[in-house]
């Protein structure tokens, strides 16, 4: 496989972009080798500068779920292109979209539209403890939430790929604030609300891990916490800005009917623009200035483009839930074929699966959480990247990722990406095969 040119482009950012990327995610730096840089996207592929093609199954990190350059939402943006690129000023689009997103996840009874998960997590956290006059909040080892200062603390797949679990410029202050429990083991949240008792603002988590791979909680995990939280008078936010339009059109909440107070989005709510949203209870929402004292704002927020885009991709999912189910049958198939593949070979692994979101481990362990997570041999993951990339499947390059699939992946996809899998992993393979 010929990448000179993404070569080169890498040489050529690291003069003037920190370690050549926008996003840490983005570099290879876990799995060996330069990142692959990318000049256009349709449907199921992805095609790089050199003239390569890829299946896609990160699909920009699950915002692509319908695929690349999905035609509604390409010829909404255009339209709106057309009309303003930016009023800073209100409508119609933000007033369409917040009433989709009211009708289609009903915990969010008022939504506000910002540019980004991170400003989403950021900002319901702030709501939260404006709202309820306290200070701290807890979090989960191993899941991420953006890069807010209050979340970089054990904040899983970049921070950890990266070897700085805690950042450098996250004050002490800031970081008393943030109060750590287990994934998936409720005694160490209830230790920590005890020990903290009158004193929590808000309890947040991803309530189906996706930044430390994928890891899919018990139902009775999260009722504890709904239970916990309601005793507390404590805030429960479920960042969905992975799993939200992504496991259902009401995302993980509907999945596993438990209902949070605030939720926060991302992702596929932009279509492939940036965007992010927080909402819940009108009670709560109300609080955020104009209608109440906490602060937020943006001057891009609710712009017109990105409206556009992510009311497409929201409007054809909710009149289609059909595709959720077409895209389990899609993530099943592959995963027969995969678990064919590493049993033949005789490998260790754990693969963790819901919906279309799944992550392959390289440990003997079951994975549930950071710590389980961090026994996995990244080093075969990184060879196992390598060798799935050069047969044209682009994977998450990190093993600490979940995968996303789209939409667009039809059979010859799938066959593909099977026979990918077999023939990368057979180099591990410790039976004469
Ligand atoms: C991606 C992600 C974020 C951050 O969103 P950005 O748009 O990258 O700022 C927050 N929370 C979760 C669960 C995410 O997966």
């Amino acid at each position: 496989m010929k990448i000179d040119k993404s070569k080169h482009l890498f040489k050529q950012a690291l003069h003037h972009i920190p370690g050549g990327v926008n996003s840490p995610v983005r570099a290879f730096k876990s799995v060996g080798g330069d990142p692959i840089f990318f000049e256009s996207a349709k449907g199921a592929y992805l095609y790089d500068v050199d003239g390569n093609s890829y299946i896609d199954l990160v699909n920009s990190w699950g915002p692509m779920i319908l695929g690349h350059r999905f035609q509604e939402a390409e010829d909404a943006i255009i339209e709106a292109v057309r009309k303003s690129t930016s009023f800073g000023a209100p409508s119609e689009a933000e007033v369409k979209m917040a009433d989709l997103i009211c009708a289609m996840i009903p915990s969010i009874e008022k939504v506000r539209m910002v540019n980004s998960g991170t400003e989403a997590t950021m900002s319901a956290v702030r709501l939260a403890r404006g709202f309820t006059g306290r200070d701290k909040i807890v979090k989960f080892e191993g899941n991420y939430h953006g890069h807010g200062d209050s979340f970089l603390i054990a904040a899983g797949s970049g921070a950890m790929t990266m070897g700085s679990p805690d950042s450098p410029g996250v004050t002490k202050g800031t970081a008393k604030d943030t109060l750590l429990a287990k994934y998936n083991d409720l005694s160490t949240v209830v230790k920590v609300v005890e020990e903290n008792l009158g004193q929590i603002a808000a309890i947040i988590i991803e309530p189906v891990a996706g930044n430390m791979g994928c890891i899919a909680p018990p139902r009775e995990f999260l009722v504890g916490l709904r239970d916990l939280c309601d005793k507390n008078n404590i805030i429960l936010i479920f960042d969905e800005v992975m799993t939200g339009f992504r496991l259902s059109r009401g995302g993980a909440q509907e999945l596993y009917d438990v209902i949070p107070d605030l939720t926060t989005l991302g992702k596929i709510i932009g279509g492939g623009m940036p965007v992010g949203a927080y909402g819940g209870k009108a009670e709560i929402m109300d609080y955020v200035s104009p209608s109440g004292p906490v602060y937020q704002a943006g001057t891009l927020a609710g712009n017109p483009v990105a409206m556009a885009a992510g009311y497409a991709v929201l409007s054809h999912l909710n009149a289609n839930p059909e595709i959720y189910t077409k895209l389990e049958e899609t993530t099943n198939e592959i995963l027969i074929g995969l678990r064919a593949s590493l049993e033949k070979y005789e490998l260790d692994n754990t693969i963790n699966q819901i919906g279309s979101m799944y992550t392959l481990f390289f440990t003997d362990q079951k994975v549930k959480d950071f710590e389980s997570a961090k026994t996995c041999d990244t080093k075969k993951f990184g060879t196992y990247f390598r060798s799935m990339l050069e047969k044209g499947i682009y994977l998450a390059p990190s093993q600490f990722e979940s995968l996303f699939l789209s939409a667009a992946l039809g059979e010859e996809e799938i066959e593909l990406i099977i026979k990918a899998n077999d023939e990368s992993l057979k180099q591990f393979s410790l039976v004469k095969v």
